[in-house]
């Protein structure tokens, strides 16, 4: 992002969103008990921090994905959907599938960004288990590094169908 789309998103919010389509994909029907409402339980499984920036930016007030159904919740149990961000190192594996387990159907998991895909820059690391797909089944993926929050936005209204 370019401080002139910083600015610029500051001073016009509503044009920092409207390259978002007016309306959604159409919802997939793994997604369909959602109702248009989602809730996101967060996990780091070993990222540079970089796709945390660009979440933090698609929940804050210029972007606001709340907006669409979308909510950051702050236990497993409340949680629709696992959003996973870098690749799973040795140590998050236990906990990553802990989550996933303490969560209520439909259990959605959202790879969020290179790294989760297919362990991004930190293939062949010392620490990297895999990518997110090789430890559970991954639902929904979010390519770039970091993505895009209007990239992120675009994938969530995707499930929501908002
Ligand atoms: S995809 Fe890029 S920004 Fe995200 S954790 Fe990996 S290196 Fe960092």
């Amino acid at each position: 992002m370019t401080i002139r789309s910083v600015l610029q998103a500051i001073t016009h919010p509503r044009s920092a969103t409207e390259d978002l389509a007016p309306s959604p994909p159409a919802t997939p029907d793994f997604a369909e008990p959602l109702h248009g409402s989602l809730q996101l339980r967060h996990v780091d499984a070993g990222s540079c921090n970089g796709c945390e920036l660009e979440v933090a930016s698609a929940f804050g007030p210029v972007y606001d994905v709340e907006r669409f159904g979308t909510r950051l919740v702050a236990s497993p149990r409340h949680a629709d959907a696992l959003l996973v961000t870098g690749p799973v190192t040795k140590n998050m594996v236990g906990p990553l599938e802990k989550t996933f387990l303490a969560m209520p159907e439909p259990r959605i998991v959202i790879a969020l960004g290179d790294c989760a895909r297919d362990c991004g820059i930190f293939r062949g690391g010392y620490g990297v288990e895999g990518a997110v797909g090789d430890i559970l089944p991954v639902d929904v993926q979010i390519p770039g590094c970091p993505p895009h929050p209007a990239a992120i936005i675009e994938a969530l209204r995707g499930l929501t169908g908002q």
